[in-house]
């Protein structure tokens, strides 16, 4: 299996996501196209693609790496603990923030990719 392909499957498959993805998510996506797949192949696939920009690693706090397509804007998430669920959140809410930290601390933010976890507004109205 050429090596090259994989990565492509891995790009189309997080571009199609609106959010990230673990590597043994990754790998359940592709096994279905790809069942001779393994799960070295997959990481190997990861580190080229981040080492060639192409792809970002986030922690999202479970301990878990999550990859996601380059995004060339500054972009930040919510995330549901309970259902898992993984929204977009827009830089205009966040820089606003970051100025008023700069303002009233003198500290220039350089986050550009910040995860917020909480409860979403279904999970919120249908308490389990
Ligand atoms: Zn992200
Ligand atoms: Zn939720």
């Amino acid at each position: 299996m050429r090596t090259s392909s994989v990565e492509q499957l891995i790009l189309s498959l997080l571009s199609e996501q609106q959010g990230h993805l673990s590597s043994p998510q990754v790998f359940e996506a592709l096994r279905i196209s790809l069942p001779a797949l393994n799960m070295s192949t997959i990481y190997r696939a990861l580190e080229r693609l981040a080492a060639a920009g192409k792809v970002s690693i986030s922690d999202m706090g479970t301990g878990t790496l999550v990859y996601e397509l380059a995004m060339p804007a500054r972009h930040h998430h919510l995330v549901c603990q309970q259902c898992g669920k993984e929204t977009i959140l827009d830089d205009d809410t966040v820089s606003s923030f970051f100025t008023r930290v700069q303002n009233d601390y003198g500290f220039k933010v350089s986050t550009n990719h910040l995860i917020l976890f909480g409860v979403c507004r279904q999970c919120q109205s249908n308490p389990s």
